[in-house]
């Protein structure tokens, strides 16, 4: 070993689902919308001269601020814009976790939450949800330095209430609260109206899923003014430019129509809940899915070998080898073309097995 390799930063990194590219396969391994974005960004990408790359993007974000803030009906100073929302929850850890107490967060979720926890040094303790994959919240009712959900719940798919929400954040007014929305648009209710009561919850949402704009890398949190400024003192301490000059331009266009926005919504949900009876008709079960990818386990078949089976018919679905949910895949929800696909490859392999 090299004398200056024990300076280095030790760290397990997270670990992205793959993005193969493969001649006809079905992608439904990372939760992307499978239709494009509105069509508002294609304009926007066709007038865009490059002479306005020779300049540096603004550094506020002020115009996709404007629009976020417009839409939710929330103030500007309100709402903090990222690239993606990984960007923006990285931001907020580092903005609100600087407590000896551990922060808490669900043993099975987003499993970046722990790498970050690593990575800034942020001591955590993880609950374990129950065996319904449920979020116990009397397990929340404890000293800590901080909470993050989320809600809908991922890799599960299920999605608490606002009840649920509020209950956490009257046992938690001396920490933030975080909830991480990536998934709520697909049939969940969303706790931005609970920022007008809670000083200390920050809503954490993203353009990658339900807005179609995973490539473009745009998330966003809505909370208290105060808690906003702080997550900008800390942007502006590491990078000034995190936002590039396109992601603000088409992430205005995608924002401004929310009628496309709420239409392929509507024709995920309605694949959604076609997938999951079809799915019950071939021995899987599954907790009700209010998010774009359904998470089932075969009654016999075991979720690694199916998951494989899949992959050799070139069918991505994402499988986690890891303790409660190694027989369980995640499908994502794609067009009904594709889950017609699917289902008809999986029938095959469940007969098969
Ligand atoms: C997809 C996802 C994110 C990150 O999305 P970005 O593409 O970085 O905006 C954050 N949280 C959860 C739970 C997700 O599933």
């Amino acid at each position: 070993m090299k004398p200056w390799e024990t300076y280095y930063r030790k760290i397990t990194p997270y670990v992205p689902g793959e993005q193969p590219n493969v001649p006809g396969m079905i992608k439904l391994n990372t939760n992307e919308n499978p239709y494009p974005p509105a069509p508002g960004v294609q304009k926007a990408v066709e007038e865009l001269n490059t002479e306005q790359l020779k300049l540096y993007p603004d550094p506020t974000s002020s115009l996709l601020i404007k629009a976020l803030a417009e839409h939710y009906k929330v103030e500007e100073n309100q709402v903090f814009v990222g690239v993606g929302s990984d960007d923006v929850l990285a931001m907020a850890f580092m903005s609100f976790f600087n407590s000896d107490k551990p922060i808490l967060f669900p043993d099975i979720t987003y499993s970046f939450y722990d790498v970050w926890a690593e990575l800034f040094h942020i001591p955590y303790t993880q609950p374990p949800l129950d065996e319904h994959f449920r979020i116990c919240k009397e397990d929340y009712y404890r000293e800590n330095g901080g909470i993050v959900l989320a809600n809908p719940n991922a890799p599960t798919s299920i999605c608490e209430d606002l009840h649920f929400i509020r209950d956490i954040l009257e046992h938690n007014q001396e920490s933030v609260v975080i909830v991480d929305e990536a998934y709520v648009d697909f049939g969940g209710e969303s706790a931005i109206s609970l920022t007008k009561d809670f000083e200390n919850l920050l809503i954490v949402q993203t353009f990658s899923k339900s807005r179609s704009m995973a490539g473009m890398r745009i998330g966003y949190a809505i909370g208290n003014s105060s808690l906003i400024k702080v997550m900008n003192d800390v942007k502006y301490s590491y990078n000034s430019y995190t936002m590039n000059l396109t992601s603000l331009y088409y992430g205005v266009e995608a924002v401004k129509d929310e009628n496309y926005h709420q239409e392929c919504v509507k024709r995920i949900i309605s694949t959604r809940e076609r997938v999951m009876a079809a799915l019950k008709e071939l021995g899987f079960h599954f907790p009700a899915s209010k998010a774009n990818f359904i998470f089932a386990s075969h009654n016999t078949i075991p979720a690694e070998k199916l998951y494989q089976d899949l992959r050799n018919e070139n069918i991505f679905v994402r499988y986690f080898n890891k303790p409660k949910i190694n027989n369980y895949l995640r499908i994502t929800v794609g067009t009904d073309e594709e889950m017609n696909q699917f289902l008809e490859v999986l029938k095959r392999l469940v007969k098969e097995n």
